[in-house]
Formats: C-alpha cells, structure tokens, sequence
C-alpha cells in the first residue's frame, strides 16, 4: 500500500473535523455555535474548527490551522476560543491526535445537580473509558481552562467541565466523538435508572475483572480506574 500524501491526510483529516461536528449537531450534543474540534498536524500544530460557526453547518474552508502558540498559519477566521484547552491537553497526552468539546446536555445536568459521573456503573464505560471525572467550574474561553483540563486529561480520556460541556480525546476525531457519545448515553442511562430506583454500583471485584480486561484487548487511551483510584471510589 503506498503512503497518503501530506496533501491528502490534510484533505482527510479536514473531512474528519467535519463529520465529527456534524454529528455532535444532529445527536444535539451542541446547538448555535457550541463546541469544538481540532486534530494534532505535527509535534506543535492543530487543526481546529473556527470560531462562531454553527456545527451543523461547517465545512473543510472552516478548519484553521494554528500554532502551540495559537498563532494562524492556515486559514479564513478566527480559531476556536477553546484552542488553548486543546494545546493544554495535545502537551499533555501525546499520545493522542483529536479532541472534540461539547454540551452534551445529560451529562451536563449531572454537573449542575452536583452528582457525580466518576461512578462505576456500566461494564462497557468501565472497561473502555473508566469513569468520567468531573473539572471544578471555571469561565469558559479563559485561560482558567486549559489550566483546568491539563490536571484531569493526563489521567482520562474523557471529562466533564462543570457547568460547561464535554471534553473527550482520541487517535482520531471520531474515535474522540464515540468516547463523547458513550458517556452522554451512560449519564441518559444512569438517569433513567435513578428514576426507577436507587442507582447500583458494580462491585469493586468486577470493575477489577474488567480492568483486566483492558490488557487483553489492547485498548488504547488513559482509563482513571488503571490508576488504582477504586479504593477510593468506593470508600467516598
Ligand atoms: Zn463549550
């Protein structure tokens, strides 16, 4: 097989932007202009979704590229106001190469009610995401973010901001994107469930079981439950 031209991957990739916002604005994950992705280029360049336009309706000319400094080097507008919280979890992981962020309003919910979703309740989620910590709130678009995110992102895959959104990585745009629909279908689920009763935990050895699990799949990605933080789930 010959290799994609640097033409071409920039070509795909800008596709791939574009697929993952228009699903984030058909699933109503976002609405209006909300939200934001971008993939990884080189060691210290992004291409991200500009600034102010719906997602429902971007295309391949809305994606700019930029610098780790946030300076344009390709592109029509201004880059997304979240762009620093992209470069502050692209220095963190790199491992990675998407992020998308958005509003899932389920999973936002939880962070407005004060409940947590860092709780071991699915099998899936847990073996393939772990849990989903939440990030105390600050401003959106302030440098508050970023700062925010580098402390939780090391450790997950996927986060809630409090009171704001979504933030989910990946190898991929919708690698990243699938991880942001898990966890808004396992917040729907889990409030379905507290409808109907008390929520029930999995139990400490099964989430053990499945962490095991992890190994033998060959999963990619950070899982918080890898770092030996079950103890301290169940004891709070
Ligand atoms: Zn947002």
């Amino acid at each position: 097989m010959t290799a994609e031209s640097p033409e071409i991957t920039i070509a795909r990739l800008k596709r791939e932007i574009v697929a993952a916002c228009h699903r984030m604005y058909a699933q109503h994950f976002i609405v209006a202009t909300d939200g934001n992705v971008s993939v990884r280029i080189a060691e210290d360049e992004l291409m991200i979704t500009r600034s102010g336009i719906c997602k429902g309706e971007m295309t391949e000319a809305d994606v700019i590229t930029v610098d780790f400094e946030g300076r344009v080097l390709e592109g029509d507008g201004r880059p997304s106001s979240e762009t620093f919280m992209h470069i502050a979890a692209y220095e963190e992981r790199p491992d990675i190469a998407a992020i998308v962020h958005a509003h899932p309003p389920t999973a936002v919910a939880f962070t407005i009610a004060g409940v947590s979703l860092a709780q071991c309740v699915i099998p899936e989620v847990v073996l393939t995401m772990g849990t989903v910590p939440t990030v105390p709130y600050t401003t959106p678009t302030t440098k508050d973010v970023p700062l925010a995110v580098r402390a939780v992102i090391r450790h997950a895959d996927a986060l809630m901001l409090e009171r704001h959104g979504a933030v989910c990585v990946g190898l991929s745009p919708k690698d990243a994107f699938f991880k942001l629909e898990k966890l808004e279908h396992a917040a729907h689920v889990t409030w379905l469930a507290q409808q109907l009763g008390q929520v029930q935990l999995l139990p400490p050895d099964e989430v053990r079981r499945l962490l095991a699990l992890r190994s033998k799949f060959d999963l990619a990605g950070r899982n918080p439950l890898a770092n030996d933080c079950i103890a301290e789930l169940f004891d709070s």
